[in-house]
């Protein structure tokens, strides 16, 4: 006979947003349990060879889950953000560079490698989660007051709130029947890191060409950056096939010399570019965060950032029902976290598909409207702080784990 464990909150996925919920609603004294399979070391031969450009709130959130210091040694700032137009356009763009000491800032926020993120919150999910199931969820059954799962090896666990943190394909979202929407660009990403020959001065570089762009982020080694390579589908799968130096050669080309000589190159990998976008963010005694519930091209660094405002919402949700002595799956604290997250979720959402579709399109009118854009930015300073303070800031008041000082 297979012993049913019981708790409150199981969280399924250990990715960097179901670590983070994980961590955020264990504060709360509330019981979680963490299921999913713990991620690979960076030691083992891994291959996220993505990095997150995480905004100032999301690194507040780090710190008030005692994990960014950690971190620090491998984060690097991010004081500007520069965009070429490369386009060989008729009506080419004028240069543009947004500064965060224009919003008296030192850093928009920190770049930090995915598997270092990962690593460090999974250590601290080891060292203060009571209950952790390091295996796939195959099963999910509701019933009025709670929801069962199970898995491989035969194990059980009874919870009142199911978090799917479970990432593009997750199954807590298949099983709460919560619809999705999805909307692909034709388009592909190369995600590596390179190192360069002049500095980068924490700045990230964005070239955007015909039907594509190359975006460079520094990393913390001051002649190193992690680049995102967008372009047609067919284009990414050629260009990964090719060996070491071939690559080399085109990323080199592609820069255009922005960081100088191009030198080493570490391990690549490609993603498609997809938009999806839960009908919901709740079902059944489910509540969804990060790519569970979207996910977004990567442009515009915002997928993680909009995942980790997920996983504070939701912690500050289900503590306003503790305090109340109130079930965390109950319809109430759902509704609120639908609620709280709608406005922000969906802005995104529709905002980077429609920044996606000017910048990958070769359409000349778009490519004017750009111009006017960027020619109106360049020369009107408190339009450019405006931006930079939308592409900052949720529409919706910060959770509390994000506010600044919240890790004091
Ligand atoms: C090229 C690229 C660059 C990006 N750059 C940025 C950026 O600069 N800034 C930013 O904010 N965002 C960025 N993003 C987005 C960011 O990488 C993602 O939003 C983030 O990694 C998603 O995290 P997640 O935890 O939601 O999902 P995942 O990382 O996919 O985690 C899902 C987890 O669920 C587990 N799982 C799956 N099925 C089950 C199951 N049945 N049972 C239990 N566990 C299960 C998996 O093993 C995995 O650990 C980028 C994305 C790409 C593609």
């Amino acid at each position: 006979m297979v012993e049913t464990l019981h708790t409150d909150i199981a969280v399924v996925g250990a990715g960097p947003a179901g670590l983070a919920a994980a961590l955020a609603l264990a504060r709360e004294d509330a019981r979680v349990a963490l299921i999913g399979p713990a991620p690979p070391l960076r030691s083992q031969q891994f291959l996220d060879t993505r990095t997150a450009a995480l905004l100032a709130s999301s690194v507040d959130m780090l710190k008030a889950l005692g994990v960014f210091e950690a971190l620090l040694p491998q984060a690097a700032p991010l004081k500007a953000i520069r965009i070429i137009d490369a386009s060989g356009s008729l009506l080419r763009a004028p240069d543009l560079e947004f500064r965060a000491s224009e919003l008296e800032l030192e850093a928009f926020g920190y770049n930090i490698v995915n598997s270092a993120l990962v690593e460090a919150l999974y250590a601290r999910a080891v060292a203060t989660l009571p209950q952790l199931q390091p295996s796939n969820v195959e099963r999910i059954e509701f019933s009025p007051t709670k929801a069962m799962l199970s898995g491989e090896d035969g194990w059980r666990i009874a919870t009142r709130l199911v978090v799917g943190a479970d990432g593009r394909n997750s199954i807590c979202r298949k099983a709460a029947g919560i619809p999705a929407s999805e909307q692909r660009y034709g388009k592909a990403a190369i995600a590596t890191s390179f190192t360069h020959r002049a500095p980068h001065q924490g700045v990230s570089i964005e070239l955007h060409r015909r039907g594509g762009s190359i975006t460079t982020v520094p990393l913390a080694d001051e002649r190193g950056s992690s680049v995102i390579w967008i372009d047609e589908t067919a284009e990414i799968e050629r260009v990964m096939r090719l060996e070491a130096t071939g690559f080399e050669h085109g990323l080199q080309l592609r820069l255009d010399g922005v960081l100088g000589q191009v030198r080493e190159v570490g391990a690549r990998a490609h993603f498609p570019i997809v938009r999806r976008a839960a009908e919901s963010l709740v079902g059944r005694r489910t509540a969804l965060v990060g790519e569970a519930a979207h996910i977004l091209p990567p442009i515009g660094a915002q997928g993680l950032n909009l995942g980790l405002r997920d996983a504070a919402t939701l912690a500050d949700c289900v503590s306003a029902a503790r305090k109340r002595g109130g079930d965390p799956g109950s319809d109430d604290v759902l509704n609120a976290y639908d609620r709280a997250r709608k406005l922000d979720v969906l802005t995104r959402t529709y905002g980077i598909d429609l920044l996606s579709r000017s910048l990958l399109s070769g359409f000349l009118p778009l490519h004017a409207a750009r111009g006017i854009v960027s020619y109106g930015l360049n020369v009107l300073p408190p339009l450019r702080r405006l931006v930079m303070r939308i592409g900052m800031m949720p529409p919706t008041e910060l959770p509390s784990l994000m506010r600044p000082g919240a890790h004091s």
